[in-house]
């Protein structure tokens, strides 16, 4: 995804919503019977007051549009809704996210260009970053969510090795390095990248903290060896189903994905990939027509801990010997 060189289809992608507002208990019903359509990417729903809910599901594939209509009609009987169904987005993200400008804030992060230093306010996590050759100024709704992932996050949990894979222009690792002080990972598979990633995080006061690889995925001995705590992919969803099961080995026992750049009718294959080997959903963010997934490679089970801590024999409770 670098500016230049965008690597997103030239083409535009369309995603359509279907959507109905309707009482708690039926749009409940209504987002479980289009969740089941395997060709629906990702359900929402979101409250929109005096005890109603928006449901709204994504797809790519215009063909289905009266089979979604027809089933969310029956999910909701003897209720009767209006369905919509509208056109998200036909847009080429790369060259929208390019022609918007001003600084953007997300949770304690606020990223600004170098024309507006002087007018950001002090008291938060400030990353400057110029558009250029690598992609992320925060403009785009999958570095956004990305960052929204990364502050509450950092909020509630210590994360010791993170990793920023696909980095561009470095702004997730240098809200990272920010935010947590400690030392941050990031790979590139694109060397223009890689160079612009130790600018940015020079001109943010942080390349003590930053270590910036030129690789494709983990093809690189550093990499290969790691046991992350926490792996920022905002990738595309072809070479992020592509690492699912290498990212998976990376990761370490109770380590956290952040997955984004993905559209929201690929969601649910995407997700579908990582959990068949092996994570856990956390948390779907959905921005803009893009969704980000927060995955969780499960801690060891109870009985490996026990393993650990008691030797390498596992009894079963009625097999427990008697100390005398
Ligand atoms: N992390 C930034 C940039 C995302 S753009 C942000 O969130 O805004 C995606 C970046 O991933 C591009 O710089 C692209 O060169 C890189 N990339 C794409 N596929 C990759 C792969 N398989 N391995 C490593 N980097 C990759």
């Amino acid at each position: 995804m670098s500016a230049k060189r965008p690597s997103l289809p030239p083409h535009a992608r369309v995603t359509y919503q279907i959507s109905a507002v309707a009482s708690a208990r039926v749009s409940e019903r209504i987002a479980a019977a289009l969740e089941r359509h395997e060709s629906v990417g990702a359900v929402g729903l979101f409250e929109r007051g005096d005890g109603q809910f928006e449901v709204a599901a994504y797809f790519g594939n215009p063909l289905i549009k009266d089979t979604l209509i027809e089933r969310a009609k029956q999910a909701a009987a003897p209720d009767q809704v209006a369905v919509r169904v509208e056109t998200l987005q036909d847009a080429d993200w790369i060259k929208l996210s390019q022609g918007r400008r001003g600084p953007v804030q997300v949770g304690r992060f606020l990223v600004h260009g170098r024309h507006d230093r002087e007018h950001v306010p002090r008291h938060r996590f400030r990353i400057e970053i110029d558009a250029g050759l690598a992609f992320g100024t925060a403009h785009h709704a999958s570095t956004r969510a990305c960052l929204v992932a990364l502050d509450e996050l950092l909020k509630r949990r210590r994360f010791g090795r993170i990793l920023d894979l696909g980095t561009g222009s470095a702004v997730l690792a240098i809200a990272a390095a920010k935010a947590t002080g400690r030392a941050i990972l990031a790979s590139d598979a694109d060397p223009v990248a890689v160079t612009v990633a130790e600018e940015n995080a020079r001109k943010n006061g942080v390349a003590s903290l930053l270590r910036v690889v030129s690789a494709a995925g983990f093809a690189r001995r550093e990499l290969r060896q790691l046991r992350a705590d926490l792996i920022l992919a905002n990738l595309l969803a072809r070479p992020l189903v592509a690492l699912a099961p290498e990212l998976f080995r990376r990761m370490a026992p109770s380590g956290i994905a952040v997955l984004s750049g993905i559209t929201l009718d690929q969601a649910g294959a995407v997700e579908a990939r990582y959990r068949s080997v092996g994570f856990r959903t956390e948390r779907r963010i959905l921005l803009d027509g893009w969704a980000a997934l927060v995955l969780t490679r499960p801690s060891i089970a109870k009985a490996d801990r026990a393993i650990d801590r008691f030797g390498s024999r596992l009894y079963k409770t009625d097999h427990v010997p008697k100390i005398r």
